[in-house]
């Protein structure tokens, strides 16, 4: 938080310095945008991740600010006050698609269209690509759930995949994502509760089959989503060797090689 505000002072100086207040608008317009000019300012910057609960993140590096499946206001965790440039929908549930939550003026990137599954393809800021790949939300070809879209991210050299509400094992429906399509993957976030999404044991099998850095599970029940039919994060954390407990935001950095490391984010407070 410390470093967005410090370059915001600093672009906010050089704008000052370069060409007089009259440019303090634009230049700022540019920094919401994720605009190519704004992005020089923040080269150095690193890759931050906060979990917002569910299957929502803030994603940060410099100004660029991007929130992914944005939950419903009433669901029970805090509600999503974040500022963001670009939102990503996975699939249009309540549970994911409250873009309305997200403040600021977003680009908002949806997988699907009517039902079925769109082209997603875009660079945004010169520094981060998003693109979107079919799945389904269940195991019978969308018949239970309709469909998914797997978002991946490649942001300054950093490659994120979320699955959103991956319903079945990698490659497993014709015409869906395969593993090779994303790979090599740097941070996979992951749904691990089941009943609506795959469960602990076949999140493992995507694990393996997407060999990431590090982990962040999501979509499991927690304190604020008690009611759901949700296994928590235990069954899936049980597994891995190495679980690195997260409060607040984690900057990336690429844990050593070997078995992926497992970021247990707290859980937001209520
Ligand atoms: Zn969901």
């Amino acid at each position: 938080m410390r470093r967005v505000s410090l370059s915001r002072r600093l672009l906010l100086r050089a704008a000052g310095a370069a060409a007089g207040w009259s440019a303090l608008a634009p230049a700022l317009g540019r920094v919401r945008n994720g605009g190519r000019g704004a992005m020089a300012a923040s080269t150095n910057e690193a890759l931050t991740i906060r979990w917002l609960g569910h299957s929502a993140f803030l994603i940060k590096r410099g100004p660029l600010r991007l929130v992914t499946d944005p939950f419903a206001d009433n669901m029970g965790y805090p509600p999503i006050r974040a500022e963001a440039d670009v939102v990503t929908v996975s699939h249009e549930h309540f549970d994911h698609n409250n873009v309305q939550a997200v403040q600021g003026r977003p680009r908002v990137f949806r997988a699907l269209k009517d039902g079925t599954w769109r082209s997603v393809d875009e660079q945004v800021g010169g520094e981060l690509a998003i693109r979107a790949f079919p799945s389904y939300h269940d195991d019978r070809q969308g018949q239970a759930r309709g469909k998914n879209g797997v978002f991946l991210l490649e942001w300054a050299g950093v490659r994120i995949v979320h699955l959103g509400d991956l319903g079945h094992r990698l490659g497993a429906a014709p015409g869906t994502v395969t593993a090779e399509q994303l790979k090599p993957v740097h941070l996979l976030l992951i749904p691990v509760g089941g009943y609506y999404t795959i469960d602990a044991a076949v999140a493992r099998e995507v694990v393996s089959a997407l060999q990431p850095s590090v982990v962040v599970p999501m979509h499991y029940r927690t304190r604020a989503i008690a009611g759901w039919p949700l296994a928590p994060v235990d069954d899936f954390i049980a597994h891995y060797p190495s679980v690195r407990r997260i409060a607040g935001e984690r900057a990336w950095s690429a844990p050593p090689a070997g078995q992926p490391e497992v970021w247990l984010f707290a859980e937001p407070a209520t």
